[in-house]
């Protein structure tokens, strides 16, 4: 199936970066969210981010013109469902998206593609909510999306292979690569990736390191480019909790629960760089550790 119109649902940090990818590839987009304000906010965020990549010398300047020119922001869910795929980007919570996929369902085009940019949620699961589980998969990008080459496309048990194979092709328009995933709790990357990042909130939670210590530990110590306290505040603590409860719910299994401190930041409404203040205060001129 040829894609020429992309609709995106949800204009948060990980939907206004696949507006973005998705415009400069020479898709035309339907960006979607439930406020003029956020659709507002994620417009000057893709004109901002755009621009940083032409002062780059990495794209021209006429090139961030016709790409912002591609996406239409939209608070009509019809715009959305006259798309040839739909990714849903929306906040990491089962019923939320949901109903999104319900409310989106009498908009869509029968050969339309639906799909998930879901951090760690059932697919099969999630497809039910539609009226076509072969034409559902998880389509899964990484933060922040115009510079992370990785996306995981996760094929729910009813997904047929030319969604797949239609899927694989977006992706290598986009210029990035695909690692195929079956569809268990939290996919691959995130399986591995944040229940490290819990293990690093009970260290800081048991006092065994403060947030400084053990972000360069972590840094120095096993050569990642950024700290996992770090790194869960760029994701958001909130999608963080999430995916570790469907981690534990998902795999009944100890080993995955939830850090109370985690908990306790989110319910705290510090949720990261998105918020302001997480594990690190961003309020001022440079992050200051909060603990
Ligand atoms: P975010 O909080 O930045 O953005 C979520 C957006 O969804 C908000 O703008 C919110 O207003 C909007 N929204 C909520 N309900 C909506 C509705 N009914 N209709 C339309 N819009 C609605 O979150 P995010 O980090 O962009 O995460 C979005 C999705 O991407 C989640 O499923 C998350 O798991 C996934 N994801 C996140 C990361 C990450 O590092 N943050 C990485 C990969 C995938």
């Amino acid at each position: 199936m040829d894609i020429k119109k992309v609709g995106v649902i949800g204009a948060g940090q990980m939907g206004n970066g696949i507006a973005h990818v998705m415009a400069l590839a020479g898709y035309d987009v339907a960006l979607n969210d439930l406020s003029q304000d956020a659709l507002d906010a994620a417009l000057a965020r893709i004109e901002k981010n755009l621009g940083r990549q032409a002062g780059r010398g990495l794209i021209g300047e006429d090139t961030v013109a016709e790409a912002l020119a591609r996406i239409k922001p939209t608070l009509d869910m019809a715009d959305v469902g006259d798309s040839d795929l739909v990714i849903e980007s929306a906040t990491e919570n089962e019923d939320i998206k949901n109903k999104i996929l319900e409310n989106l369902v009498p908009h869509l085009r029968p050969e339309t593609i639906v799909t998930s940019n879901t951090s760690s949620i059932s697919i099969t699961r999630l497809a039910t909510h539609t009226d076509r589980p072969e034409k559902f998969m998880g389509f899964h990008f990484m933060n922040p999306v115009p510079l992370m080459k990785l996306v995981e496309l996760i094929r729910g048990i009813a997904t047929d292979e030319a969604t797949y194979k239609t899927c694989l092709a977006v992706v290598e328009k986009l210029d990035k690569t695909a690692a195929s995933a079956e569809d268990f709790p939290a996919f691959i990357v995130n399986r591995i990736l944040i229940p490290m990042i819990n293990e690093a909130c009970y260290t800081l939670y048991e006092g065994v390191g403060n947030v400084a210590s053990i972000d360069s530990a972590m840094k120095l110590g096993a050569n990642h480019p950024m700290g996992p306290l770090e790194l869960a505040d760029f994701i958001g603590l909130d999608t963080c909790l999430s995916i570790m409860h469907v981690l534990h719910d998902g795999l009944a299994d100890t080993k995955y629960r939830p850090c109370p401190l985690l908990t306790k930041y989110v319910e705290a409404g510090w949720l990261g760089r998105k918020t302001g203040r997480g594990f690190y205060d961003y309020r001022g001129d440079i992050p200051v550790p909060t603990r």
